[in-house]
């Protein structure tokens, strides 16, 4: 007979073994949910050869991507290939493949490389791989013919580094290159304008190069839409915009992970707050409850938030588009072709793409113009987009410097008159697929173990009767204002229930991305933070995890920690204004605060300046050993407190300000100066 442990021993068994089971059909057996809407279904080939074998492919345009920008140009770019050049595309997520024999490819294969840099000159997230490989297996590849177009951006010290690097290890490893390297610049605010060239630049080049002809521009949808009348909204198959297909057939909250890019957790918002006192400028401080479930974070991570589109960006759209009986309706997608995945989940709602899947609120570029010009409602709108899509200048006067949208730009052309013969599957294809945005998470892993915080600044700018809102900090202020009954300044207004009422109670979806922002390991190093306005954020973390220290050891010897912040005026917009005394109190002489308040006097101060005013401090913290951590603004603000580094490093030390230079970036190498910077 069994007795009653022994039951409980063959049940916990048993249970244990049906998880293990399960864990995959769930989270897949790479620990990576379940949610790309992979359409051929089964287990996903990595080897490249087959793949491009099974399904005829002669092309490959692959992306390393980070904020969706590389993958939504490689979408764009194999769409033209295979219309203008009859190119068999393959699209491909660097991470997604082997390159152990990319030797033995068809010498006819040409590859495309749509390659980010992320922060300080590396590889986005999914090429990380990649590179590892590049740099550590690579054999020659003397049968690669190829093409890399780098994404970056000027203001950071290694701009296009991912870019060029992989242009020139290609190189070196006997591939050829069939058309020019070509490089965007976000800093400058061209990157598709410079897409746009390196994009004319490829296509001579496969005329001239390749001997590939060129046909006119014809629209093939990659996707079937098949409206679906037996189904509505309620129905329990059917997406409202969940993240992924988990959410879409769970009905109860989904605590267990791994939750990453592809499967986020549904966190509540505890609680908010309004940080700035300003009638015209809003920041909020936002606390998710990480509680209820298994994700962790460590101090200096970034937390992605999933947005959805507000209610008056969702109905001008509608508008636009004529959409207005279609909103609440039903439809699948097929994919035509079987390397292309679905882009969301379906069955699904018309406005439920609208609000969470489509990139609706963003600046236009001239090519999406051009291409939806053949849809016009009319022939003066028609002649009109044609011509905007085709004249820079034009463009930039028109469209782009008046910070017009999709259906702004559009409605502006037609003069209100919507473009109701616009294929919804068009529109699915153009429109990039609406991104998380990171934050540089403001509370420490050590005080605070389940509660994440964030310190947003919000986007709006108010321009006559139009209004441009950034699409995350405009929700959070939703939530500010609904969750506190605080004074209703929010520029819009969102569906805070989210689909099926799963976001009630102000809940989103979130991951955590592991960040090297990092503490030195060991407590008793000085560090030197420099964080002016939102870049405080992980400075707090970091000043909040040195308390905890303190308070969790009577042993613990802390090094200096000095803080220089920037932020207008100390009644306007000094985040956290009321917490820094108090952790002055508990770190005693360790703690050290010294504000600009660039407003408050004829000349403005600035952090650089308030560095610069104790560089023989500075110079002898750095001697000893200390770290330096700078967050913020990448345009200007890092590159200064760069400049001011190795000018104080020059003149206390008696070096040139070349050698001064070297030291630090020696220094960044050694992980002694490390920026989170945006
Ligand atoms: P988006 O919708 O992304 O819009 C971006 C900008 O474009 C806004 O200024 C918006 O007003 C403008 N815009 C909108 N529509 C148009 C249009 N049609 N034409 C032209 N312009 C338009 N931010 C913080 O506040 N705090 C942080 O701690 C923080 N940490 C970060 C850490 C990392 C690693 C990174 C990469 C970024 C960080 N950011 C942080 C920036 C943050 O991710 C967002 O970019 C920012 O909050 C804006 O998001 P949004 O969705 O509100 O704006």
């Amino acid at each position: 007979m069994l007795d009653k442990l022994d039951l409980i021993v063959i049940t916990a068994l048993a249970l244990a073994v049906a998880y293990y089971y399960s864990k995959d059909f769930i989270f897949g057996s790479d620990g990576s949910s379940n949610a790309g809407f992979v359409a051929d279904g089964g287990e996903e080939e990595r080897d490249l050869l087959v793949k491009l074998e099974q399904n005829k492919k002669n092309s490959v345009v692959f992306y390393g991507s980070q904020t969706g920008t590389a993958e939504d140009y490689a979408h764009k770019l194999a769409r033209e290939l295979h219309s203008k050049f009859g190119l068999n595309v393959l699209i491909a997520d660097l991470a997604d493949y082997d390159f152990d024999n990319l030797k033995d490819l068809d010498l006819n294969c040409l590859m495309f490389f749509m390659v980010a840099t992320y922060g300080e000159g590396e590889p986005t997230d999914n090429a990380v791989e990649f590179f590892n490989w590049l740099d550590n297996e690579a054999d020659q590849v003397t049968n690669l013919k190829f093409t890399v177009f780098g994404l970056g951006n000027s203001t950071y010290e290694f701009y296009n580094a991912m870019g060029a690097k992989l242009n020139d290890k290609l190189e070196l490893l006997g591939a050829e290159r069939f058309a020019p390297y070509g490089q965007g610049d976000d800093g400058l605010g061209t990157m598709d304008e410079d897409f746009l060239s390196w994009k004319e630049e490829c296509f001579d080049s496969l005329k001239s190069n390749v001997n590939l002809e060129e046909h006119e521009l014809e629209y093939e949808p990659s996707f079937q839409l098949i409206d679906q009348p037996s189904l509505t909204s309620s129905d329990e198959s059917v997406s409202n915009g969940e993240p992924n297909l988990t959410y879409v057939s769970c009905t109860s909250p989904i605590t267990r992970g791994p939750f990453d890019h592809l499967h986020p957790y549904i966190a509540r918002v505890s609680q908010s707050k309004e940080m700035f006192d300003s009638p015209s400028r809003s920041c909020v401080h936002a606390e998710f409850d990480l509680s209820p479930s298994n994700l962790k974070y460590s101090t200096g991570d970034h937390l992605a938030i999933w947005p959805s589109n507000s209610n008056e960006n969702v109905g001008k759209f509608i508008h636009c588009f004529g959409l207005e009986e279609k909103r609440g309706l039903v439809f699948k997608l097929k994919t035509l072709d079987s390397t292309v995945q679905l882009p969301f989940p379906t069955p699904i709602t018309y406005e439920a793409v609208i609000r969470h899947h489509l990139e609706i609120s963003g600046p236009i570029s001239r090519q999406a113009l051009k291409s939806i010009a053949p849809f016009a409602p009319n022939e003066a709108a028609k002649t009109t987009s044609m011509r905007l899509g085709s004249d820079k200048l034009e463009f930039a006067e028109n469209i782009h410097d008046k910070k017009l949208n999709l259906a702004d730009a559009l409605l502006h052309i037609s003069e209100g008159e919507p473009w109701k013969s616009v294929p919804f599957v068009f529109l699915i294809e153009l429109i990039a697929s609406l991104q998380p945005r990171y934050y540089s998470i403001s509370s420490s892993s050590l005080s605070e173990k389940s509660v994440i915080h964030v310190t947003a600044v919000v986007e709006a700018e108010i321009r006559g009767e139009h209004k441009v809102t950034g699409v995350a900090t405009n929700l959070l202020k939703d939530i500010e204002v609904s969750q506190n009954g605080s004074p209703d300044v929010r520029f819009a207004t969102y569906d805070l229930d989210g689909p099926k009422g799963k976001f009630k109670e102000f809940r989103l979806p979130v991951h955590v991305r592991r960040s090297t922002f990092k503490l030195p390991s060991n407590p008793s190093t000085p560090i030197i933070l420099v964080g002016p306005g939102t870049g405080v954020a992980p400075m707090r973390a970091f000043i909040r995890e040195r308390v905890a220290l303190l308070k969790n050891s009577d042993t613990i010897k802390l090094g200096k920690s000095i803080l220089f912040y920037g932020c207008r005026r100390k009644d306007e917009d000094f985040l956290y204004r009321e917490e820094w005394p108090e952790y002055a109190r508990v770190l005693g002489d360790s703690f050290e605060m010294d504000v600009a308040f660039s407003r408050e006097s004829s000349q403005k101060v600035y952090v650089q300046d308030k560095i610069l005013s104790r560089a023989k401090e500075v110079n002898l913290l750095l001697e000893s050993g200390a770290f330096i951590y700078v967050c913020g603004d990448a345009s200007k603000m890092a590159r200064d407190v760069q400049t001011t580094i190795v000018k104080i490093i020059s003149d206390e030390r008696s070096i040139s300000p070349e050698k001064a230079g070297d030291l630090v970036r020696s220094l960044k190498v050694q992980n002694r100066y490390q920026e989170d910077v945006w």
